[in-house]
């Protein structure tokens, strides 16, 4: 099939990347010049597992393109892709602003029947305004051209990316024809042929799909950052807790781990999205408000422990730190906890060393870009140096199981914040270590 992707950003590349993989001839399209000149050289602009080879292999068996010119590429499209960002507005809701842009743009260059697939996070009803701005441009032209307007909702996972596309756990469509739902059928099939992952709605249910399914996983991590919160105060192991409930297949263990709350590019602007959604509808979600509260106070979990360990002016301490994105797998920064907590702790006089095998160079060109008192380092030990104490924000593998004695020798004083309680506490305490996690005192 011929595939117009528009947007060429984690969901659009790695959609990009998958459909070609799958022998469709797909183009990328993105306005930022750079990225695609990049792109067309086989640089590629975010670290994902296994997504540099399969771009750079379907770019050789040209399969996949990329352009930021796309009249030039709408002309052989039967499917149209709008995967633009859908960042958070000022208010907390879903700024529509590229998304409908894009549409516009679809209605001023198409020219033969397309499906336009939204495969951005947008809000019940966007469907429709799409629709809108697609026709507007088609009337300014004097043209009649018949479209359809599809909801595809991405699931996949930052870090985990493409597996997750090649291998979807379910694929959504929401439309309103037979006909559309058997052509998506026909471009997804490859991707599940053990049993079919296909579920097919109405527009508007295949959008709330995707804000209720990252509000669940988000409640569920808030849920349990508070029972850790509850464990400290009480004398109980939040850890023990977790196997507790987790063994009942009702809950699950995935998603119960306790930490330092949740980040990234979605689950912090989805929630808050649908708690504005709700409230334009004159509906108060109150277990989504709380589900964002929770997270917002567990974001300082560690530095709180900290303050707590060294009180309240941190001038002339020093503090190691193991990881900067907002999960493993990922260079993504967007709304990690290490912000906040290498914010908390810089504004009381400390001086932060990190260290991250990805995401180091974000950090520094943009999200803690220009912040004194932050000192790169290139391996997990140069940061012990001259620490008062270890701190532990991103469970990447390489942190998981470190060499204790180097690190004990390095710090100033054995102390280790854990914010993802990777650690063994009985070890630490033979070895003398002053061992902090979340959810046990
Ligand atoms: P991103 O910011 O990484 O990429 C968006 C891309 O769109 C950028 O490259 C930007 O230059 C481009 N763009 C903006 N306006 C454009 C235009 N008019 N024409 C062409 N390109 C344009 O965003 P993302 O993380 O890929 O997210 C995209 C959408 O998918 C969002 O709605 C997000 O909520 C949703 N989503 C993201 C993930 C994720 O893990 N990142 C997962 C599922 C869903």
């Amino acid at each position: 099939m011929e595939v117009v992707i528009i947007g060429t950003g984690y969901v659009g590349l790695v959609s990009g990347a998958c459909f070609s993989e799958m022998g469709n001839s797909v183009t990328c399209v993105d306005i930022d010049k750079e990225k695609i000149l990049n792109l067309k050289n086989g640089i590629i602009p975010i670290y994902e597992p296994g997504l540099t080879q399969m771009v750079k292999k379907n770019i050789k068996n040209r399969n996949l393109s990329f352009t930021t010119d796309l009249s030039s590429v709408i002309k052989k499209a039967e499917i149209v892709f709008i995967a633009v960002g859908t960042p958070m507005d000022e208010d907390g809701s879903a700024d529509l602003q590229y998304v409908l842009k894009v549409a516009s743009s679809i209605g001023q260059t198409m020219k033969h029947k397309l499906i336009v697939v939204n495969k951005s996070t947008v809000p019940v009803g966007t469907a429709d305004k799409v629709k809108t701005y697609i026709k507007k441009e088609l009337y300014n032209r004097n043209v009649t051209i018949d479209f359809d307007v599809v909801s595809n909702p991405e699931f996949l996972k930052e870090g985990d990316a493409i597996n997750d596309f090649m291998k979807p756990d379910r694929i959504v469509i929401g439309a309103s024809s037979e006909a559309i739902f058997n052509k998506m059928k026909q471009l997804y099939s490859p991707f599940f042929r053990t049993h079919d992952r296909f579920i097919t709605m109405d527009l508007r249910s295949a959008e709330m799909t995707k804000y209720a399914a990252n509000a669940m996983l988000a409640t569920k991590i808030s849920f349990m950052n508070e029972i850790a919160n509850i464990c400290e105060n009480v004398g109980a192991d939040a850890n023990k807790v977790r196997l507790g409930i987790g063994s009942d297949k009702r809950i699950g263990y995935s998603f119960i781990y306790p930490g330092v709350g949740y980040g990234g590019s979605c689950f912090p602007k989805d929630v808050k999205a649908l708690k504005k959604i709700a409230e334009d509808y004159g509906y108060e979600a109150k277990l989504i408000g709380s589900v964002e509260e929770v997270n917002n106070s567990q974001k300082l979990v560690i530095s709180k422990k900290i303050i707590a360990k060294f009180g309240e002016n941190l001038k002339g301490l020093t503090f190691g730190l193991w990881g900067l994105s907002y999960k493993p797998g990922t260079d993504d920064m967007r709304e990690a906890p290490s912000i906040y907590t290498i914010k908390e702790l810089v504004k009381r006089g400390a001086v932060v060393r990190v260290y991250d095998p990805k995401a180091a160079e974000n950090a520094k060109d943009y999200y803690l870009k220009g912040i004194k008192n932050i000192i790169y380092c290139t391996s997990k030990y140069q940061v012990l140096k001259d620490s008062n104490a270890l701190i532990l924000l991103t469970e990447w593998k390489e942190f998981r199981s470190p060499d204790f004695e180097e690190i004990k020798k390095q710090l100033k004083s054995p102390i280790i914040f854990d914010g993802r309680n990777q650690y063994n506490a009985f070890y630490l305490d033979e070895m003398g270590f002053e061992y902090h996690q979340i959810g046990k005192k």
